[in-house]
């Protein structure tokens, strides 16, 4: 048998919840680990699962180990540190701490630098839980992003976080320990506005339905409204938020076209837009698969009575009239394209919202995807406009244009059609050649574009006539002004358009 290589000692600083798991997942990893704590005890007391591990006090840990984990609160590092600035010169110092508020000016970790300057201070593991980092397979990521202004320290780390069965991230310098420590305070970041926009939209859509359905007429009835009649509204925002999920591309296109260059910043309202394409698709995806289950139970000619066809069953009477029994027997071609759409645009959709799995995203190469989330996206579309058409059309000619227009199939199609167009029109070969072109860094007109983006530069920061002014503006506002300052060749977008 070949012997391991012994792994080296690993201090942690705190005795707490954290620095308990810490210690488990260390030991198991094969690393010895001294606890450095205020009150030195036996662990095992608290948690048999650590008897093998040495107590002691501070000093005496960071005196035997290279490197040391923080395991106390922010709050608590002045205290606890201040005296012992020397012990640790030399030492490579993780600092796991998180906080409550999202850090502006200083992370947790620049400020411990600063307590610590004599040591090779890296951020990490404040992603992990204590419950995640003590059960393998807890769920949430296993990511563990590291940053630190030495190299070689933040290599450690990234080893340590390797043997202990992490993902190791290298974020760069310690100034990165911003964005790290703000990451866990996030929830679901991009998911606010696409969900906002949908419950506006889905509002919007009951509202009409109600008004025309039971206000103005009354087609249904009130104990009808929980699949019947939400079935309405939820399929129409399903269509306009994937719809919606397209569009935008093709703003952008426009945007590009408009100024003949790819080396312009789009509008913020666009870039946030483009931003949300994948939450607004995967919303679109949920409310199609919702409506798919309620359709299937309500299809019934007991629901759906313009979708089959009406016979009559001719009882013959031996004393007065015949008996004549109405009934609906297979479907018209209305409910039978209606169902073929339908079912082409759900399978689609399962097709693109399967390829946005980080497992099946890894199997295809940029075209493959770009492929099913450009090309088969609009078809999908297309096959949702065919499916509203075929359950539209009929009524709209029957019932002339005034009644066209207020149709729900109607309106809902609104959206969807512009969307489709914008996207005929963008591929047509004279303009698409002209629009790859410029995504592959054509410019109309060099100085056109210096122009409009110095135009833009004024009016996106701030214009600052003296060194002064310059002085009083914000760290953020310092930050856009200097790189923009140095992009000699205007602000670049950098949000790929599908
Ligand atoms: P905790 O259970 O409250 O433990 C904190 C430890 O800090 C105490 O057990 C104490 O150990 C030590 N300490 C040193 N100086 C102290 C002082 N002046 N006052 C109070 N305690 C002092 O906290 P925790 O949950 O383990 O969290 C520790 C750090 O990990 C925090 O910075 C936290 O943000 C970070 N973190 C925690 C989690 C989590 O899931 N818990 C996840 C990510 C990051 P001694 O008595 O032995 O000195």
């Amino acid at each position: 048998m070949i012997p391991c290589e012994p792994k080296s000692q690993v201090g942690i600083i705190g005795s707490g919840n954290f620095a308990r798991a810490l210690a488990k997942r260390l030991i198991n990893a094969g690393y010895d680990v001294i606890i450095g704590s205020r009150r030195p005890r036996s662990l095992s007391e608290v948690d048999s699962c650590l008897c093998n591990v040495t107590v002691t006090s501070l000093e005496d840990c960071v005196k035997q180990v290279p490197i040391v984990f923080l395991a106390i609160h922010f709050e608590n590092y002045k205290d606890c540190l201040s005296s012992h600035e020397d012990l640790f010169t030399g030492k490579v110092v993780v600092d796991i701490s998180n906080r409550l508020k999202v850090p502006k000016h200083r992370s947790n970790a620049e400020y411990l630098s600063s307590l610590l300057p004599n040591a090779y201070v890296v951020k990490g593991f404040n992603v992990i839980s204590a419950y995640a980092m003590e059960n393998e397979f807890a769920g949430g990521s296993h990511e563990v992003f590291v940053a630190g202004d030495d190299l070689m320290a933040r290599e450690k780390v990234c080893v340590l976080a390797r043997d202990m069965g992490f993902v190791a991230s290298d974020w760069g310098l310690l100034q990165s320990a911003r964005k790290i420590e703000s990451y866990p305070l996030k929830i679901f970041p991009g998911w606010k506005i696409p969900i906002l926009f949908t419950i506006g939209i889905f509002n919007v859509w009951l509202l009409y339905i109600i008004f025309i359905y039971f206000v103005k007429t009354t087609a249904y009835r009130w104990d009808q409204l929980f699949v019947k009649v939400l079935n309405k509204p939820l399929c129409m925002t399903a269509i306009t938020v994937f719809a919606c999920t397209y569009l935008p591309s093709s703003f952008a296109c426009g945007f590009q076209l408009y100024y003949g260059t790819k080396h312009m910043q789009f509008p913020s309202w666009l870039n946030k837009w483009l931003l949300s394409r994948k939450q607004l698709g995967m919303i679109a995806f949920l409310l199609v698969f919702v409506h798919a289950i309620m359709s299937v139970l309500i299809l019934s000619p007991t629901y759906l009575s313009s979708w089959f066809q009406s016979t009559t069953i001719v009882i013959p009477g031996n004393r007065t009239d015949d008996i004549k029994i109405p009934i609906k027997t297979w479907m018209v071609w209305k409910g039978e394209a209606a169902c073929l759409m339908g079912i082409l645009a759900f399978v689609c959709m399962c097709i693109i919202a399967l390829s946005t799995l980080p497992s099946v995203t890894r199997t295809l190469n940029w075209r493959e995807w770009r492929f099913v989330q450009s090309q088969l996206g609009h078809v999908t579309l297309f096959f949702s406009i065919c499916h509203v058409v075929a359950m539209g059309a009929p009524g709209w000619a029957k019932g002339g244009p005034i009644k066209t227009v207020q149709s729900i199939t109607f309106l809902s199609l609104i959206i969807p059609f512009i969307t489709l167009f914008c996207k005929i029109v963008f591929s047509l070969p004279c303009i698409d050649n002209y629009v790859q072109k410029i995504r592959q860094g054509w410019e109309t007109s060099y100085s056109k574009c210096r122009a409009k983006c110095s135009q833009k530069h004024a009016t996106f920061g701030k214009v600052y006539s003296n060194p002064q002014d310059k002085d009083n503006s914000s760290e953020e506002d310092m930050m856009m002004i200097d790189s923009q300052e140095n992009d000699r060749s205007c602000a670049c977008q950098n949000t790929s358009i599908v």
